[in-house]
């Protein structure tokens, strides 16, 4: 007989199950690039965050390994104790200086994930007496983060900047934190920062702002969010993820010397845990010096000649293509089993395209979250629109 305990396991799992929900891991054998082999089988890939392909760059695995040899494996105990190194540090520095132009007296203090910099970020700024606005359509590790945070948390709709103020103006918080992702990871649209960073300024809040797609992406240096939209606050609190664009591993936040000060001492999701290994903080550096220079603008410039040509190619009828400028063309399918079996027939010619569902996004718009990167070449953005054409016409013969 099943022990009660797992039965009500093994019943939620059903659900899960009868919805059309239930979700599998692929297993890669090859480095995150354009071209993987997954469950043994070649396959054209247009599903990572690795936005400027230096996941598998030559230069910054060579300064992983680089950075092996000169701190060994582990960093060995926490930021507090004996584990921030000279990498760390030099991390830290070159991010600070990076995001300057934006920042007033700019310091970066850099975390072992984004998920842990953003329950860091409200955390630490939070507590009973704060009120939190959330957009409608943050990362979970935001809505996480004002949850831990015991704050009095508002969601205000997407992109909905004057329900945001009137919120705002009816609060009688002292301290008000308005959250926001600046790409919609599952959408690729933009938050309207400059309209929300002005609110913000009038009604005194601080303005957290989880960059995770738009670091190293946006911006002609590839500042990400913040030069896209040439903003420049002291109330500006950045987040920017290290594992997307810039390849490797990680997160930092950006904000005033004081935030980042009070951070160290107050977050807890920075204390009290092991601090990343050192050797990631040193590729990292090259990473940031490919991100800013040359190198980093032509990729960006390749980047945004395929994301134009995606979508011009894409001839949809029915299902709807979302609006998007940045590398993530997600394409709504709508129902939970019809975007598995599409995906499943993209993956049966040779192109990986995940399944997007609920409650990743919301019910109804289950979708293809197709993200391109400089890795990719022409030819293989036509390969993919070509694809994605034929399979909508098939399912839906005739016009719209
Ligand atoms: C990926 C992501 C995170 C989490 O970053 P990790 O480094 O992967 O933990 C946070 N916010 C957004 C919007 C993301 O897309």
């Amino acid at each position: 007989m099943t022990h009660p305990l797992f039965a009500r396991l093994e019943a939620q799992l059903a659900q899960i199950d009868s919805h059309g929900l239930r979700r599998r891991r692929r297993i890669t054998e090859t480095p995150a690039n354009a071209r993987m082999s997954v469950d043994g089988r070649n396959i054209l890939a247009f599903c990572s965050n690795d936005y400027l392909g230096l996941a598998s760059h030559h230069r910054v695995s060579g300064a992983l390994r680089e950075g092996v040899a000169l701190y060994g494996a582990g960093s060995g105990s926490s930021h507090m104790i004996s584990g921030h190194s000279r990498a760390h540090a030099l991390l830290e520095e070159g991010l600070a200086d990076f995001l300057a132009p934006h920042l007033a007296s700019p310091r970066a203090l850099y975390f072992s994930t984004g998920y842990m910099a953003n329950l860091a970020v409200l955390t630490a700024l939070g507590g009973p007496d704060a009120e939190v606005f959330s957009e409608a359509l943050n990362h979970a590790s935001l809505i996480d983060g004002a949850r831990l945070s015991r704050a009095k948390v508002q969601v205000y709709p997407h992109g909905d900047v004057e329900t945001l103020a009137r919120q705002l103006a009816a609060s009688q918080a002292s301290n008000k934190i308005v959250v926001t992702d600046s790409v919609f990871s599952m959408d690729g649209d933009l938050a309207p920062l400059p309209a929300i960073l002005a609110v913000c300024e009038q009604y005194g809040a601080w303005l957290v702002v989880d960059d995770a797609h738009g670091f190293g992406v946006l911006g002609a240096h590839g500042r990400g969010a913040l030069e896209h939209f040439s903003l420049r606050s002291p109330q500006l609190i950045y987040v920017g993820t290290l594992g997307k664009a810039a390849g490797v591993s990680g997160a930092f936040i950006a904000a005033h010397d004081t935030v980042i000060e009070f951070m160290v001492q107050r977050a807890r999701p920075y204390i009290y845990t092991t601090a990343a290994p050192p050797a990631l903080a040193h590729a990292l550096l090259t990473s940031l010096e490919m991100i800013s220079g040359p190198e980093g603008a032509i990729r960006r410039a390749h980047l945004q000649d395929l994301i134009q040509q995606f979508k011009r190619q894409l001839t949809l009828r029915h299902w709807r293509h979302l609006p998007s400028e940045t590398a993530i063309q997600p394409v709504i399918v709508g129902d939970n089993v019809q975007v598995m079996q599409a995906a499943a027939d993209l993956q049966a010619g040779g192109l990986w395209v995940p399944g997007i569902r609920p409650p990743t996004v919301p019910a109804g718009t289950a979708r293809l979250r197709i993200t391109l990167s400089a890795a990719h070449n022409g030819a293989q953005i036509t390969q993919l629109a070509n694809a994605v054409n034929a399979l909508e016409h098939n399912l839906h013969p005739g016009p719209a």
